[in-house]
C-alpha cells in the first residue's frame, strides 16, 4: 500500500511547465521513473548532479526535461543564437536517440535542438547548428572537429552533461572529455551520469562537477529485479543449434543477441539467416547508415533478431524488446547487466537467456555475484552439457517464454538483496577484468 502511494507521484508534482508535460502525456509517460523523480527536483533547484543510472531507466528525461524547464524559465535575450545546453556521450547511437527524446519533449516548446556525431558527412550537422540551436547532444571526436574548424561556439554554454561517464573511458575519449573542459566556461551548471563508479570515474566527475548531489538507481534494484533470467549450459559446439531451438518459440517475438566477437555476430546473422529467420548482425565495422537502417529494420519488427557485439549496442534502445540472449557470456560482470538492461525497459518486463559453456563457468559465477542472486538454469533442453551444475538446475524454469515472470522474478533462484547488493567490495576485481574486456573485445 504504501508501496503504491509513493508510486503516484506525476510529472505535475516536479514543476515542469504544462506544455512540458503535455508533451510526456503524447509520448506516453504517465509517471515518473525514481531517477527521474531524484534527478529533476535538483536540476530545477541549479545544483550540479552526480548519477549512477544506466540506460534504461529513464536518466535520459530526467536530465533533459529540467534543463529545458530551466531555459524557458529563463529565455536567452532576442538575437542571441549561442549553444545553452551540452550532452556529450560516447556512441553516435546514443547520441541519435538523446536527440529523438529531446524532438518528442520539446514539440510544444521553443526550444531547438541538433546531434552530432562521426562516421557521417559534417554538411547537414553544421547546417543544423547554424540555424542556431539551445540544446546540443554530441560525441566528443565530431564535437571537438567543428570547435577546432570554428564552426561551433561552447563559449556561452549553461549546462553540461556528461552522459554514459564509464563507457567514455572505456572506450578511450578520457582526453577528448577533458579538452572539451578546457573549452566550456568554469561557471555553468553539470550532470554527470555513469553506470559504474570506480576511481577513475570518481575522479573525473570531481573535476567537472561543483559541490554535486548525488543520486542512485543502482542496477540491481531497477533492472535487473524486472527480469526474467535464465542460463542454459550447453557445451561450445552446441551452442547456434541451441539458439534455433530457443527461437522456435513464437514468444521470442523480438531478440538481441549478443556475441563477444564481430566474427562470431556475422555467423550467428547467416546461420539464422540460413534457418529463414529474420537476423542482421550489426557492430562497429558496418557503416553508419547499414547501422541506422539494421536498428530501423529491427524497431519496426521487421527483423526479429539482432546479432550485436557489446560496443555496437551501447545505447540501442528499443522499445518492446521481448529477449536477451546472451550467445557469449561477458567476462565483465556489468557488462551482463548492461546487455539485459536492453529489455525490460522503463519498468516492462523482460526475458535474458544465457548460454554458458564450461569455459565460461567462472564469468556466470562473476555475474551472480555481482547481481547478488542466482540465475536459475534451464534443465530440460536438447542440448544439455552433460557437465551442467546440478543444483542450479533443480530451479530451472520454462526460460523460453514469459512464464513465471508475472511475480518479476519471485524468489527463483534464492535470491538475496540484502546489504545494498554487489557492493564495492569487487570493484577492483571488475576494474581488471574491465582491462581484459576491453584486449578480447574484438573492437
Ligand atoms: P533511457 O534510460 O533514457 O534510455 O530511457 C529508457 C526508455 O524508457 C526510453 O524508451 C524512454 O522513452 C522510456 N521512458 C523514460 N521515462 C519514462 C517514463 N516516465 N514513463 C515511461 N517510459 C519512460
Amino acid at each position: 500500500m504504501m508501496d503504491d502511494l509513493i508510486r503516484l507521484m506525476k510529472f505535475s508534482d516536479l514543476a515542469l511547465g504544462p506544455d512540458l508535460q503535455k508533451a510526456l502525456v503524447a509520448v506516453g509517460y504517465h509517471t515518473p521513473t525514481p531517477i527521474q523523480e531524484q534527478c529533476i527536483p535538483k536540476v530545477l533547484a541549479g545544483r550540479d548532479l552526480l548519477g549512477c543510472a544506466q540506460t534504461g531507466t529513464g536518466k535520459t528525461a530526467a536530465f533533459t526535461l529540467p534543463i529545458v524547464e530551466l531555459m524557458l524559465r529563463n529565455p536567452r535575450p532576442a538575437g542571441e543564437r549561442a549553444i545553452r545546453a551540452l550532452v556529450l556521450t560516447p556512441t553516435r547511437e546514443l547520441a541519435i536517440q538523446i536527440e529523438e527524446n529531446l524532438t518528442e519533449y520539446t514539440r510544444y516548446v521553443p526550444i531547438t535542438h541538433a546531434v552530432i556525431y562521426g562516421g557521417v558527412k559534417q554538411q547537414k550537422q553544421v547546417r543544423a547548428i547554424d540555424r542556431g540551436i539551445d540544446f546540443l547532444v554530441a560525441t566528443p571526436g565530431r564535437l571537438l572537429d567543428l570547435v577546432n574548424q570554428r564552426l561551433l561556439d561552447l563559449t556561452e554554454l549553461e549546462f553540461f552533461v556528461l552522459d554514459e561517464a564509464d563507457r567514455m573511458l572505456d572506450m578511450g575519449f578520457i582526453h577528448d572529455v577533458k579538452r572539451v573542459l578546457r573549452i566550456i566556461p568554469r561557471k555553468r551548471q553539470s550532470l554527470f551520469f555513469s553506470a559504474t563508479m570506480p576511481q577513475n570515474i570518481v575522479e573525473l566527475s570531481n573535476e567537472i562537477l561543483t559541490d554535486p548531489l548525488q543520486v542512485q538507481v543502482t542496477p540491481a534494484s531497477s533492472t535487473v529485479d524486472i527480469i526474467d533470467q535464465a542460463v542454459y549450459f550447453v557445451s561450445k559446439k552446441d551452442k547456434r543449434k541451441l539458439l534455433l531451438h530457443v527461437l522456435e518459440d513464437p514468444e521470442v517475438e523480438s531478440a538481441l543477441v549478443f556475441s563477444r566477437t564481430k566474427h562470431g555476430a556475422n555467423k550467428i546473422a547467416k546461420i539464422l539467416a540460413d534457418n529463414r529467420i529474420s537476423a542482421e548482425a550489426i557492430h562497429g565495422n558496418k557503416s553508419q547508415n547499414h547501422r541506422q537502417r539494421v536498428l530501423q529494420s529491427f524497431k519496426d519488427r521487421k527483423t526479429r533478431v539482432l546479432v550485436a557485439t557489446d560496443i555496437a549496442a551501447r545505447g540501442i534502445d528499443v522499445e518492446d524488446l521481448s529477449h536477451v540472449i546472451n550467445f557469449d557470456l561477458p567476462n565483465v560482470p556489468e557488462t551482463y547487466v548492461h546487455r539485459i538492461g536492453r529489455t525490460g525497459r522503463a519498468g516492462a518486463s523482460g526475458i535474458a537467456l544465457s548460454f554458458c559453456d564450461m569455459e565460461e563457468r567462472p564469468f556466470l559465477r562473476d555475474i551472480k555475484k555481482l547481481i547478488d542472486r542466482d540465475i536459475p538454469a534451464v534443465g530440460e533442453h536438447p542440448y544439455v552439457d552433460d557437465s551442467r551444475e546440478s543444483a542450479s538446475a533443480a530451479s530451472a524454469p520454462a526460460a523460453s517464454g514469459r512464464s513465471g515472470n508475472s511475480n518479476g522474478g519471485g524468489n527463483r533462484g534464492g535470491r538475496n538483496r540484502g546489504g545494498g547488493g554487489g557492493g564495492n567490495s569487487n570493484r577492483g576485481n571488475r576494474n581488471r577484468s574491465r582491462n581484459r574486456n576491453r584486449r578480447s573485445s574484438g573492437e
